[in-house]
């Protein structure tokens, strides 16, 4: 599998994590600059139902990696699954989206093999034959181009949000091989598998983020946000000050403590955009700003910058949305 980029797609519970197309979308763009072949994994309980979707990602081939103690995801298990797979394929390089569970996995894996990861890329740029993954460093205010060295196989995570899932393309069915995982030693298992709280959420999911920021001054002005936010079908969200007072539980939180997001559309509500703030949404595909300083810092990558007071602005909108 020399010259071979293998794009290791993220299931749970048999359901494709969706930003794995994101990874995938990145993965077709480098195949096509570099010429390297293009395929797929996906590894765990189900993986046989899900390949025959991204056997369609205009790949070569998927590799359905199943096994019977795959059936719950265990660091362990994942990377031992996988490090056999990859040592018999010598792919050049194995992209991940940097989710919860590769973060928690890929580690182990590029150790286990002597090799090197670099993770949480937002990008990459070719300088020659060589690849080049953009780090965001010191809280998004320096970006490094990080190289490998050495022989691979080299393994990569991108950031949520460093490509867009809508620019995929699609192809004729690729050929899927089902794959019965070598597995060793599994030393922890989940005594139950993790679910969670119904009412936390994933904001790397939604299409619409409604993000208040500390102008909203009060904490009963937080249910206005709410109001324009089931008014647009969105989510709510919010910076760091807000969240770290309570206002809104912490998994709603964006940044570079909280989640990174992507979304079609990312509107702030009085929000400054302090560096922390923009590396965990400055990816969404429109950005619209209320603030009423005209110099605020996010207007910087606002698509649309709205100078005024959000308590005059939003309610208007609120029913406006309403009627559209
Ligand atoms: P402010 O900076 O106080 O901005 C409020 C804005 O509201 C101002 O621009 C003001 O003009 C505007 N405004 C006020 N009234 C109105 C009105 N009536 N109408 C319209 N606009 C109005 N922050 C995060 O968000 N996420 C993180 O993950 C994060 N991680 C951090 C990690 C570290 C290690 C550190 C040091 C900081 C982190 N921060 C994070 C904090 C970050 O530096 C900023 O302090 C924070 O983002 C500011 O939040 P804000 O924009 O809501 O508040």
């Amino acid at each position: 599998m020399a010259d071979t980029i293998l794009v290791v797609v993220e299931q749970r519970q048999g359901k494709l994590n969706p930003v794995s197309y994101e990874t995938l979308a990145g993965a077709q763009q480098l195949a096509a600059e570099t010429g390297w072949a293009l395929e797929a994994a996906v590894v765990g309980e189900n993986a046989a139902a899900i390949a025959p979707d991204i056997a369609t990602k205009k790949v070569a081939k998927v590799y359905a990696i199943e096994g019977e103690k795959l059936k719950a995801y265990t660091p362990d298990g994942f990377a031992s699954a996988l490090k056999a797979f990859i040592q018999s394929k010598q792919p050049k390089l194995v992209l991940m989206p940097h989710t919860y569970q590769v973060r928690d996995f890929a580690p182990k894996l590029a150790t286990a093999m002597n090799s090197t990861l670099i993770s949480d890329a937002t990008g990459y740029r070719k300088d020659g034959d060589r690849v080049l993954f953009t780090r965001q460093m010191f809280q998004g205010k320096f970006a490094a181009d990080v190289a490998f060295t050495g022989p691979g196989p080299h393994f990569a995570t991108f950031q949520a949000g460093a490509f867009r899932a809508d620019k995929i393309e699609s192809g004729a069915a690729a050929p899927i091989e089902n794959v019965s995982a070598e597995v060793a030693d599994v030393r922890n298992k989940p005594e139950e598998v993790f679910k969670e709280a119904k009412q936390a959420v994933d904001l790397t999911q939604a299409d619409i983020i409604v993000s208040v920021g500390r102008g909203i001054k009060e904490q009963k002005n937080i249910e206005l946000a709410k109001q324009l936010a089931d008014a647009l079908g969105g989510e709510i969200a919010a910076s760091r000050p807000i969240c770290d007072a309570g206002w809104l539980p912490m998994d709603r939180q964006i940044g570079s403590s909280g989640q990174t997001v992507a979304p079609k559309l990312y509107l702030a509500l009085g929000i400054s955009g302090a560096i922390q703030h923009l590396v965990g949404m400055k990816g969404s595909r429109s950005i619209i700003a209320i603030n009423k300083d005209s110099e605020a810092p996010i207007f910087e990558i606002a698509d649309v910058a709205v100078v005024g007071n959000l308590f005059d602005i939003v309610p208007p909108l609120i029913e406006e949305v309403k009627k559209a």
